[in-house]
């Protein structure tokens, strides 16, 4: 049976999320800098809304942080409440303006900003639906469905936590949300946990911040408080800080992905700290996979700390084999199609001095479609590597994820369709190892046991209703790997 002729509504993105609420301080300009912090997540667009008590601004555009924002904009931007987003689209994202969270929304009274990392897999319908009762959209993302249904059960409830545990009940997928009325911070993470999301403290009491990661926290020197709870909601203003269990918890499916690429080294999820998960990681490829070389390079910035914990544990010395050029982004300039063409050499140049006669051990975070490998691989070679192993701190991806990676058909993971011969063959390298799941979850020892690893095990912690109507995501999947429990289920609602 044909399952889908459509892709679903943008549903591939991992994006960061910051919002503060700090009577007193220049809130917008607090979340400048926690968007600087959490760049690295998204670099397709960035936005920032401010509260001041009777209204919500929003600037927002798309490119880098340093590209969105000005010294006037940031000015023009007052108030002590504000959230701010890093949005990360893919292949199949929209990059228009109106997809730049956040989304700004006004139902008769309600007006919210909203900011939204993660993917919700049942949007199309609730879409349509609101359509239906006349509400409007200027994009076709899910988040700013989201806003909308928050909008609408807020009208309806006349309160703004109801709208959003009603709204709650509804959504399905990955979301960690950020959102802020003229005079309140609110924040909300989806009842399996699937992205990640922080509470922290400044000092002094002068206010609370929440980020995607901890590093958010660090860089307005906030300290750490706990994370966000699958389910929870939290409220800022000027009663202080008062959290809710909106629905009920699910299992917990922390993505096991941020571990391995998404996250930046310094933050903490779950209470482990992101290097550190890191270094384990190359030291058991190390003793799951040993090879004889003479160095082991990473492939910055991800696959680095791994390569270091690998070097230490086979002995083998660790050598910076190429440089990064950190300047090189996402960025809505589009490089022309002969720079394009140079792939892997916009961003990575190698040192032949440390490569050229060298057995080289080259760890990388992931394998997704082969190409970074393929093309780094030949760059080594040109540079005059003898030898070249590839080392892959994570396992093979073989399912596509709905919760955040660019991927949606098994057609495009290289694992899925070749086996490892074939890949190495195809990326030219002398041998290829992956880390198993099992010692991938060992090193990743989260104070709260279980993880989405559904691209590694195609086991997917939230129902796929809507997907066996709609997208090529599912076209690929076969009905025998869809959680069984929610096999053709299709979530019930009523928005009346
Ligand atoms: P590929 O070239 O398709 O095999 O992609 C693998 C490389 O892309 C690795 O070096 C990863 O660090 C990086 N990577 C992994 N996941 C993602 C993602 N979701 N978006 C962008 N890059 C990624």
């Amino acid at each position: 049976m044909s399952l889908c002729h459509e892709r679903p509504d943008h549903p591939e993105e991992a994006c960061a999320v910051f919002g503060i609420y700090a009577p007193g301080e220049d809130a917008a300009r607090l979340t400048y800098f926690g968007l600087h912090a959490l760049q690295h997540r998204g670099q397709e667009s960035a936005g920032i809304a401010a509260g001041d008590g009777k209204s919500v601004m929003v600037t927002k555009d798309r490119g880098l942080v340093t590209q969105v924002f000005s010294e006037s904009m940031l000015a023009s931007l007052e108030g002590h409440v504000a959230i701010g987003h890093t949005r990360y689209s893919t292949s199949g994202g929209s990059s228009s303006w109106d997809a730049a969270q956040p989304h700004l929304s006004a139902i008769d009274e309600t007006i919210i900003a909203l900011a939204h990392n993660g993917t919700l897999v049942n949007t199309n319908r609730l879409r349509t639906r609101l359509l239906d009762l006349g509400v409007s959209f200027r994009s076709s993302t899910d988040s700013e469905v989201a806003a909308k249904l928050i909008g609408h059960f807020t009208q309806k409830t006349n309160h703004m936590r109801e709208g959003i545990r009603k709204t709650m009940e509804l959504i399905e997928g990955a979301y960690a949300i950020v959102l802020i009325t003229p005079d309140a911070l609110y924040a909300f993470r989806d009842p399996n946990g699937i992205r990640p999301l922080c509470i922290g403290a400044l000092p002094d009491n002068k206010g609370w911040v929440i980020a995607s990661e901890t590093c958010g926290l660090d860089i307005v020197g906030a300290d750490f408080v706990r994370d966000v709870e699958p389910g929870e909601v939290i409220r800022v203003n000027a009663d202080g800080l008062v959290s809710e269990q909106a629905v009920p918890r699910r299992s917990h499916a922390l993505c096991l992905f941020e571990y391995v690429y998404f996250a930046r080294p310094d933050s903490r999820l779950d209470g482990v700290n992101v290097y550190e998960a890191r270094d384990r990681m190359g030291r058991a490829l190390s003793r799951e996979a040993p090879v004889e070389a003479d160095i082991v390079m990473g492939v910055p910035d991800s696959g680095v700390p791994s390569a270091i914990g690998y070097a230490r544990t086979s002995g083998i010395p660790y050598a910076e084999g190429v440089v990064k050029n950190r300047y090189v982004g996402r960025t809505f300039i589009q490089p022309t199609q002969a720079l394009r063409q140079r792939g892997i050499r916009l961003k990575l140049n190698p040192l032949p001095s440390v490569i050229a006669g060298k057995r080289v051990v080259v760890v990388d975070d992931s394998l997704v479609r082969g190409n970074t490998s393929k093309q780094l691989v030949q760059m080594l070679r040109d540079a005059g590597a003898t030898e070249v192993h590839l080392r892959i701190v994570s396992p093979p991806i073989v399912w596509p994820c709905f919760y955040g990676i660019d991927t949606d058909t098994q057609k495009q993971l290289i694992a899925a369709t070749k086996t490892i011969d074939e890949i190495v063959a195809y990326v030219g390298a002398d041998s290829l190892a992956y880390l198993s799941l099992e010692g991938l979850l060992a090193c990743c020892p989260a104070k709260t046991p279980g993880f989405c690893a559904a691209c590694f095990n195609g086991e997917y912690p939230v129902r796929l209703a809507e997907q066996q109507q709609l997208g090529s995501f599912c076209a690929s999947l076969e009905p025998r790997f869809w959680p069984e429990e929610h096999a053709g289920m299709t979530p019930l609602f009523d928005l009346m």
